[in-house]
């Protein structure tokens, strides 16, 4: 491809900059630059949108490409949502603003949004009230499990360093709790995909701060131990908490809050619509049983008796601050519109076509990738290529065919506990005829693996750039080659 580096042309221009209507300031001196001049491509317009242009369609993205990479909810956010978020009243809010002014108010409408998506937000996830603050989903583990150690010592509980974390968690939730400064105990799972209620119940002490369990978990099976388990915590006087990434599967039918959850996450990014990946942006609000309530950060939306809304500082027994201001508001808006749009039936409908499509592809697949559990799954299944590795076809092999194929390849490798893990989860927004095509490339490379492995083995041979070192490629980027 012709790089926009090499195109340029010395004076060429791609804007007309108005006139100073400020003193023109001298240059950067040479002692501040690295060099003498940035050696920038000087451009046309038009030259500036083929480059990028061209870049775009290197990228297979979700406006393109069927895209079911597991526990990513890569589901199509409805383009009116963009629209929403781009408004001038919102997209141009600043967070210093006054909350109110001349009785009107510039930032009245925005405080609005954040109140009534948190209301909504706690009502659909079971919760007495939500932190619309953490800026993703991992920050709002870190959120979470900060406030259990808050909760612990409001009581002068101080032994509770332990937080168990099941052998299926995605690893942010090691992370977050580490972090915390909490130690990692680790529950594995039993040989069905749920906790092994043995060794919780082994696990189990009094030192125990919490458990940190996914529902539904990363094998996209529901545990149906999860009421037991949380009673099991409780006994000990620990609290569960929910990493909820896995929203999308239960959706409007079952709230977490219900089933004895203490706190959880959602990715409102994943499950509530807006365009994520290549890390961010994201929004991970956090719901609390009442009893926790007091530990949330600050700040928070209030509603005045007189009807307005402001931001409240006043909680003295708060974890504090864990992001600036509104937090990612666009996205929290997205999420208002999306949920307002759908309305309860429409959640309801989400949550059964995301488990109706996954189940669908897992039944048609079954006779040619292994499952990792043989059962009913929820938002996503999770097959092995373990019978095409012993003819040399690995997962990576299959995600590269399926590149040349027009598919984003599924999660691959995770959870870490299933061996060649492919993890399909085509979410609610795909059409049958989509799925039977993306069955159909699997299908076509599961007996490619077994007649003509080297073919599988050498894919992507469609793509602009075939196999990469991709542990070289990481550390010695080149984005010129
Ligand atoms: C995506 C995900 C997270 C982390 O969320 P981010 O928003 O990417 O920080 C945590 N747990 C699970 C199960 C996930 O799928």
């Amino acid at each position: 491809m012709e790089l926009i580096y090499e195109i340029g042309k010395k004076g060429r221009r791609g804007s007309t900059l108005p006139a100073f209507d400020v003193p023109e300031a001298t240059a950067i001196t040479g002692e501040l630059m690295r060099k003498e001049s940035a050696e920038l491509p000087e451009v046309s317009e038009l030259d500036g949108i083929r480059h990028f242009t061209k870049l775009s369609k290197l990228n297979i993205g979700l406006d393109s490409n069927f895209y079911p990479l597991g526990s990513c909810t890569m589901k199509y956010n409805p383009k009116i949502n963009e629209r929403v978020a781009s408004l001038p009243g919102f997209a141009e809010l600043h967070p210093l603003w006054p909350q109110l002014r001349h009785g009107g108010a510039l930032t009245q409408g925005a405080l609005e949004v954040i109140y009534k998506t948190e209301r909504m937000l706690s009502d659909i996830l079971g919760f007495a009230q939500c932190t619309m603050q953490p800026l993703a989903g991992a920050h709002g583990e870190l959120t979470g499990v900060m406030i259990i150690a808050a909760y612990h010592r409001s009581r002068n509980d101080r032994e509770r360093r332990i937080m168990l974390i099941p052998d299926a968690a995605h690893g942010t939730n090691p992370a977050s709790a580490a972090v915390a400064g909490f130690e990692i105990r680790q529950v594995n799972s039993d040989k069905n995909g749920n906790v092994d209620m043995a060794a919780l119940r082994e696990a189990l002490d009094s030192n125990v701060a919490g458990l940190m369990l996914t529902s539904p978990n990363t094998l996209g099976l529901f545990d149906s131990n999860v009421k037991e388990i949380c009673r099991l915590v409780h006994e000990v006087g620990g609290l569960v908490y929910c990493d909820g990434a896995n929203m999308n599967a239960i959706l409007g039918r079952l709230r977490p809050g219900d089933l004895g959850f203490d706190v959880m996450h959602v990715n409102l990014h994943k499950t509530f619509s807006t365009p994520h990946g290549g890390g961010g942006p994201g929004s991970g609000p956090v719901g609390v049983s009442q009893a926790l309530v007091p530990y949330l950060p600050i700040s928070r939306v209030a509603k005045r008796t007189d009807g307005s809304y402001a931001l409240d500082y006043d909680y003295p027994a708060s974890i504090g601050y864990i992001a600036p201001f509104y937090g990612n508001f666009g996205i929290i808006l997205r999420a208002y519109a999306y949920i307002l749009t759908l309305g309860k039936k429409g959640l309801i409908r989400v949550s059964q076509n995301a488990l109706l499509n996954a189940n669908y592809v897992r039944v048609k697949l079954a006779p040619y990738f292994k499952q990792a559990y043989d059962r009913y799954c929820m938002h996503e299944c999770v097959l092995t290529a373990e019978d095409q590795s012993k003819k040399g076809v690995r997962a990576i092999d299959i995600a590269k065919g399926l590149l040349d194929r027009g598919f984003h390849p599924p999660t691959i490798y995770f959870p870490l506990i299933v061996h060649e893990a492919l993890m399909v989860e085509p979410t609610e927004t795909e059409s049958k005829e989509t799925l039977d095509k993306f069955i159909e490339a699997m299908i076509e490379i599961a007996k490619l693996s077994e007649t003509n492995p080297e073919e599988v083995v050498k894919c992507p041979v469609k793509m602009p750039i075939q196999r990469l070192d991709e542990a070289m490629a990481a550390r010695k980027l080149n984005l010129r080659a």
